[in-house]
């Protein structure tokens, strides 16, 4: 197990809160973490923000290989030497939202997996970029702030419903694996973390005539939480829809004009993004993700 202190005494590390540095000290919440993932030597293993390395080197000890990204140019001496021992680690000093991830793992012909003590700051842009563009990946493994997880697993007419949580159960299964202490970082954060599960299925991906539009539709709908998804659809100024076309849209799914976004199903809406990518006035629209 590392030594956290000594390694950033040792680089004259000083952590930064603005990149989420919380680093991980506990070898009992690493180990859960690796057999949550169920690392093999069949694997493939990215790993979002390494650090100092503390997850790194138990993933490395049972990988195939791993791939750790690592935004902190400052940091990287130091991942280097508590990783010099594991051949199958690469370094890639870039930001994960940069980061051509399918390009990485391209030629690897066996499973491929994501695993991540996840800097808070992005922890939804990191998620939706893995899942929206339906990377390959058999599990991911991400720790995260526990209200986020919540909201990731939320199910409609709850509080915690939102374009999260239908973001997220469009492309995979998420399930919240178990919590962790604050104590189990240096320095303690300010939020509690959980271990979630995403196995992605995209089952409901494939049902989804246009995945931009869908997504516009989604995030319209829960970006005024206090109004009927009439209204909040009717403002969107990326889907530019007439409130009547809405009744109509609406009428057709035996949808009630005062309905709102947190009362729909993530299949009312597939249904209702599917009749909006098909109206006329849409049909020049971008698809998404653009064709190269
Ligand atoms: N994996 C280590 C651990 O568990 O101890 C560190 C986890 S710490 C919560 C998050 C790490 O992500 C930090 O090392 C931080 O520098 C890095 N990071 C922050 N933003 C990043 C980004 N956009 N791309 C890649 N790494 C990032």
């Amino acid at each position: 197990m590392i030594n956290t202190n000594e390694i950033l005494k040792k680089y004259n590390i000083r952590l930064s809160k603005q990149l989420g540095q919380n680093f991980l000290t506990d070898i009992n919440i690493i180990r859960k973490i690796v057999d949550a993932a169920e690392v093999n030597n069949d694997d493939f293993v990215i790993e979002i923000g390494p650090g100092i390395g503390a997850l790194t080197v138990a993933l490395a000890d049972r990988a195939g290989k791993v791939a750790a990204i690592e935004i902190d140019r400052k940091i990287i001496p130091a991942l280097k030497e508590t990783t010099g021992n594991f051949k199958n680690v690469s370094i890639i000093n870039n930001d994960i939202l940069k980061t051509d991830v399918h390009s990485l793992t391209a030629c690897w012909n066996k499973t491929v997996k994501v695993v991540s003590n996840l800097p808070y700051y992005i922890t939804t842009p990191v998620i939706m970029m893995f899942l929206e563009n339906n990377f390959p990946a058999e599990r991911m493994i991400f720790m995260i702030q526990k209200e986020v997880a919540l909201r990731m697993t939320a199910k409609p007419g709850s509080k915690d419903y939102g374009a999260l949580s239908v973001g997220a159960q469009t492309a995979g299964d998420v399930k919240l694996l178990f919590n962790v202490s604050r104590q189990c970082f240096i320095p303690k954060p300010e939020v509690d973390s959980v271990v979630i599960r995403i196995t992605p299925t995209g089952k409901y991906l494939d049902l989804i005539a246009d995945r931009k539009i869908f997504f516009q539709c989604v995030r319209a709908a829960f970006s005024k939480r206090r109004k009927t998804l009439l209204n909040a659809i009717s403002s969107s100024h990326n889907l530019r829809l007439e409130k009547e076309t809405i009744r109509k849209i609406f009428a057709s799914l035996n949808l009630s004009d005062t309905i709102r976004g947190e009362e729909l199903s993530i299949e009312q809406y597939i249904a209702f993004s599917n009749i909006v990518t098909n109206l006329p006035e849409h049909s020049g629209t971008e698809k998404y993700p653009p064709t190269p």
